[in-house]
């Protein structure tokens, strides 16, 4: 049986691309400061590459949800290039207030909820307190906490309502994304957010 692995969870827009709303567009996409140095530390040490992304624009409206096929088929090209491999892209394309009825839903894949983290966690067999999720809001620290991952915050502007609870708390805020690759590489012992937190105090 093969072994288990771990995994870094990576947001999509404002983590490893600016985010540009609603962009599906090849054109306006680029890798955000810092990402293939970071992406790189972090394949050297073992970890596998897994996008985790909400795509309302698919339950609003903007676009049609095989559009994202050519936003993966970009980022590969850009990281591929690197030397650097996404294992899977996950996409939510749900919104409870969209106007596609297909997608206008609550569900457990958007982001704070860990749906799509823990699918993803059973279909590519990874070690859950051995992995990380970055993002760049709080939503997505929730939904790596719930998912028993440590966390990190990109804390470059893009969240601005700060609710903070015990499940928004990331394990380490990172002022980009190289900063929070080494702090990930130099803290890999294996624990996670239930048993730092003791589960008791949520
Ligand atoms: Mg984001
Ligand atoms: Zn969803």
């Amino acid at each position: 049986m093969a072994e288990k692995r771990k995994a870094i969870f990576l947001d999509k827009d404002g983590t490893i691309i600016p985010d540009v709303p609603y962009n599906v567009n090849p054109d306006l996409i680029s890798l955000a400061d810092g990402v293939v140095e970071g992406l790189k530390l972090l394949q050297q040490a073992g970890y596998v590459f897994v996008v985790i992304s909400n795509q309302a624009g698919v339950a609003r409206g903007h676009f049609p949800l095989n559009a994202l096929e050519n936003v993966k088929q970009k980022i590969d090209f850009l990281l591929n290039s690197e030397g650097i491999e996404i294992e899977k892209y996950y996409f939510c394309p749900h919104h409870p207030e969209g106007k596609v009825a297909e997608y206008s839903k609550v569900c457990d894949c958007r982001k704070p909820m860990p749906g799509m983290i823990l699918q993803a966690i059973k279909d590519l067999e990874i070690l859950p307190p051995q992995s990380w999720m970055i993002g760049d809001i709080l939503n997505d620290v929730e939904a790596g906490n719930r998912a028993g991952c440590r966390t990190v915050l990109i804390n470059n502007g893009n969240e601005t309502e700060w609710i903070e609870t015990s499940f928004r708390t990331p394990t380490y805020k990172a002022a980009n994304f190289l900063s929070a690759a080494q702090f990930i590489v130099s803290n890999p012992f294996e624990s996670n957010f239930l048993n730092d937190k003791k589960l008791a105090a949520l």
